[in-house]
């Protein structure tokens, strides 16, 4: 059977400035693209305003220009395709596939993760309060090949685990929209960072769902910083310093497990890609979470 065409892409959600954690999940779903000899696309994750200054899309996009990481196609966003998104939980709907359901968090832990009013039969308790739309899961125990990692093995429980696909406060959620757009878009492959790893089993079913074969993926470790956190907004990652990108990939290439000549510092960006593109070996990837240590001089 002939392969589909590799595609793969980037989806910060733009919560802030790119931090040098995603910069590595950026260049390695490049790498991995590139030396493919696919395509490689950049998708805006801007499903809630509430957690997203409004220059943090402008701040990613002009990064990773910065670095030389240049999409194939326009750069998509999310909070310009809520008709997909409704498209689809129409289509779960009808199929009884997803339910809504208008339980708060705090009652789902007092009934031990189950639904008290049977929302998942059609019946949510009537009201006016808001309701969430939810996927109904399949029990299963998952099992798929990640391309980093190997064997998987992911259990799903109904009922107990069913992700929003709708908020009450009427957003589109994650896991919703990055199954939707990912058919969409033909994403064959699928790079991010390891912390989205327990998702994956939950989207293979959604991409089912939805009729559509799951990509392949390929979990690389979060880069986490001196207390062990993941680099992010709410650790309060410094944001990538743009005057000194041939550096940053040079870092990015060696948290990747890499061995960058330290010679690169001072080469262009396109050099250093060129290196990376031609050097590039999946398997030196480390499997587990690591400090940023870079080989970046103004850190030693
Ligand atoms: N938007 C997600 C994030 O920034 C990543 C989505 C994905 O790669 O599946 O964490």
């Amino acid at each position: 059977m002939e392969q589909p065409r590799y595609r793969g892409r980037f989806a910060p959600s733009p919560t802030g400035p790119l931090h040098f954690g995603s910069l590595v999940t950026a260049l390695a779903s490049w790498l991995e693209a590139r030396t493919a000899g696919g395509d490689w696309l950049v998708r805006i994750e801007d499903l809630d305003p509430l957690r997203e200054p409004p220059e943090a899309t402008g701040q990613i996009l002009h990064s990773l220009d910065c670095h030389g990481l240049f999409p194939d196609e326009p750069v998509r966003f999310q909070s310009r395709r809520h008709d997909a998104y409704q498209a689809a939980i129409g289509q779960l709907l009808a199929r009884h596939q997803a339910y809504r359901c208008r339980c708060s968090r705090k009652l789902l832990q007092k009934h031990g993760g189950y639904h008290p009013d049977h929302c998942r039969d059609g019946h949510p308790a009537p009201g006016d309060t808001p309701y969430a739309i939810r996927f109904a899961l399949t029990d299963e125990l998952s099992h798929w090949q990640d391309l980093l990692l190997g064997d998987q093995q992911q259990k799903v429980a109904a009922e107990l685990d069913d992700p929003v696909l709708l908020r009450k406060e009427g957003f589109y959620a994650y896991q919703l929209a990055v199954v939707v757009d990912d058919i969409d878009q033909n994403i064959s492959h699928v790079v991010r960072g390891s912390d989205l790893l327990d998702m994956t089993a939950q989207q293979q079913q959604i991409f089912r769902a939805l009729g559509a074969q799951p990509p392949q993926w390929l979990h690389i470790p979060v880069i986490v910083n001196d207390q062990g956190q993941k680099l992010s907004k709410q650790t309060h990652a410094p944001a990538l310093d743009d005057q000194q990108p041939a550096a940053n990939l040079v870092n990015a290439l060696a948290a990747l497990g890499q061995q960058p000549p330290s010679a690169l510092l001072n080469a262009t960006v396109d050099d250093v890609l060129a290196w990376g593109r031609e050097n590039w070996r999946r398997h030196a990837i480390p499997l587990t979470s690591r400090q940023a240590h870079g080989i970046n001089p103004d850190t030693h």
